[in-house]
This record gives C-alpha cells, structure tokens and sequence, in this order.
C-alpha cells in the first residue's frame, strides 16, 4: 500500500488553545503574537487589562502589556545596578 496517495480526508486542524485562559479559540476570534494564540478579548495588558491589539501591544517576556506597563515592567524587573554612583 502506498499510503502517501491518501488524501481524501483532510484530517481537522486543531483549534488552539488561548495562552490566557486554556480556552478553544475559533478562527475569527484569533489572535497569533508571541509565538501564541489568543482570544482577541484576551489579548489584554497584563497589569491593567486594556484591550490591546497588534498595532499596539508591548511583548515582554511573553506577557501582554500596553506601552505604559510595558516600560513599567521592564524597570521593575530590571537588574539594579550594583555598586553604582559614588560621588
Ligand atoms: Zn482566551
Ligand atoms: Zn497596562
């Protein structure tokens, strides 16, 4: 049997699952950033949870964050330097 003629059937492509809440996300509510899939209506800030969309989210660590927490994040989780500023 040759088995690479089958073709007739076109195995489903499975639905991916939400980053944020595990869900099924259908096609038309997709979003695809960060190497993920996402509702759009979860596709949110993670600190204050404004709706964001591709033209204006900030990745970081592969979290969502609007541009505010975005710099926010990046300062708070930035390594503080050591031994610095002695005048
Ligand atoms: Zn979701
Ligand atoms: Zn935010």
């Amino acid at each position: 049997l040759n088995r690479k003629g089958i073709h007739c059937t076109l195995p489903q492509a499975p639905l991916p699952n939400c980053a944020r809440c595990g869900k099924i996300i259908y096609p038309t509510k997709k979003v695809n950033c960060l190497d993920k899939f996402w509702h759009k209506a979860c596709f949110h800030c993670e600190t204050c949870k404004m709706t964001l969309n591709m033209k204006n989210y900030k990745g970081y660590k592969k979290k969502l964050y609007c541009n505010a927490h975005y710099f926010g994040e990046k300062l708070r989780t930035k390594k503080k330097p050591t031994g610095a500023a002695t005048a």
